[in-house]
């Protein structure tokens, strides 16, 4: 087959850096045609070097040069273009020469550039769900009317895909689904003394039982607000309603999620934690390539847990599906007030087991709006930062 292009956007991170390990087992079909990146220039420097892509993409001026700066440390030009700045971030998602963009950036970052993918009608790989819990409408539209096709790449949806009939956009009642259960781990706190969540550290919320990630993620799976921004991609990717998806909490993340259907049957995805796979999936559907993933050995694990998810312990979830019944701008308020508690936790300004009140008293001061354009999205977003901010700065988190 003819060697496809592939923009990776959010190269750096535990998702692009999976990404190429799969695409470096398949070079005869996938040739890098552009990789971005935040902070990170010296890996981004090394994967530049290992993949030669024709562009690299970063924020600032000063790290543009910084970036040719250690390109050109070995003596030899550069094959790679630099290019810095939001808008080459957008060119390099939505180039004629691409066909496949991998949406890897953490955040609302990620935003501009996966739209501009959509409207491009380029086959998108989703990771950044946080782009499609703020946007849903519009980026779901950007896909219709271009003929885009938006793969998912976090675990339980690709799961969900997979375990969906080819047809399920017909609308999930014609295909006979009566429901969508998403596993969640329940991580690295399923089982600490709510009395000590407001102890534990930045370092804890990051160390995820079953996954490796960056740290965004790895604090909203503590928190479970990760199942919540999951929650609702849900709805917006397989055209669900929030009553007819679930959670449940699985340990082991071994049964990545599962599909229930009118006649009783339930069709799960199966398979190691390791994003490889549905990265390799994505890429690939709907043939498929190996991913480098170790094969499933269910004799060794030995047995499987299911337990109902305590509201009380992950009061997140709630909050998630508050939103996503409001509509309109409730989940972009949601997302980014979400965005700027984590990032506060992270740095020690407020207490993990503040955050899901913060983003309650965001959800209840802003009234959201009709979420069809996206300036309406954009503003939603910055109002939401800007109060939660000031909550914080006045520690008034409940
Ligand atoms: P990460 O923090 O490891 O990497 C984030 C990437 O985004 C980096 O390349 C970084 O340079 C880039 N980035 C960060 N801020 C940016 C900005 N302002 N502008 C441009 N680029 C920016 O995160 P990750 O774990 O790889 O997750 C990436 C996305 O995938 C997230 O939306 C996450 O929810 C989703 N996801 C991750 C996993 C996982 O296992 N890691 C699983 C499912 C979904
Ligand atoms: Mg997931």
């Amino acid at each position: 087959m003819a060697r496809q292009f592939l923009t990776l956007l959010g190269a750096t991170g535990t998702i692009g850096c999976n990404t190429l390990e799969v695409v470096a087992l398949h070079p005869d079909r996938y040739h890098l045609f552009a990789l971005t990146a935040h902070r990170n220039i010296e890996k981004l420097a090394q994967q530049c070097q290992r993949f030669a892509p024709r562009f690299a993409v970063v924020e600032h001026a000063a790290d543009a040069e910084r970036l040719h700066r250690l390109l050109t440390a070995g003596g030899a030009p550069p094959e790679t273009e630099i290019l810095h700045g939001p808008e080459a971030l957008s060119r390099v998602a939505s180039a004629p020469e691409v066909s496949i963009v991998m949406a890897a950036i953490v955040g609302a970052a990620g935003l501009a550039p996966t739209l501009a993918a959509a409207q491009a009608g380029k086959r998108i790989l989703l990771a950044n769900k946080e782009a499609l819990v703020m946007s849903g409408a519009l980026l779901m539209d950007a896909v219709r009317t271009s003929g885009a096709i938006l793969l998912p790449v976090d675990s339980e949806h690709n799961a969900v895909f997979q375990s969906l009939p080819h047809h399920h956009a017909q609308g999930l009642k014609a295909v006979g689904v009566s429901r969508i259960t998403l596993t969640a781990s329940g991580g690295p706190f399923l089982h600490r003394a709510l009395s000590d969540l407001m102890r534990v550290t930045p370092d804890e919320a990051c160390k995820h039982p079953n996954w490796v990630m960056g740290r965004k993620i790895s604090v909203d799976s503590a928190t479970m607000m990760n199942k919540g921004l999951e929650l609702i991609e849900a709805c917006w990717l397989f055209g669900a309603r929030p009553d007819q998806v679930d959670i449940v909490i699985h340990p082991e993340s071994i049964v990545h999620s599962m599909v229930a259907y009118v006649d009783g049957s339930v069709i799960a995805q199966l398979g190691c934690p390791d994003m490889r796979t549905p990265i390799a999936h994505a890429l690939a559907f709907p043939e498929r390539i190996s991913s480098g993933v170790a094969a499933l050995d269910l004799a060794t694990i030995g047995a499987l847990h299911f337990q109902a998810l305590d509201p009380q312990r992950f009061p997140a979830v709630s909050l998630a599906y508050r939103a996503i019944r409001t509509g309109g701008t409730a989940p972009a308020i949601l997302n980014a007030a979400n965005e700027v508690a984590v990032a506060a936790f992270l740095e020690r300004q407020m207490r993990f087991d503040q955050i899901p009140g913060l983003i309650a008293k965001v959800l209840d001061t802003l009234s959201p709006e009709s979420g069809d354009t996206l300036a309406t999205v954009l503003d939603a977003d910055a109002r939401s930062r800007a109060i939660a901010a000031a909550l914080i700065q006045q520690q008034a988190f409940s």
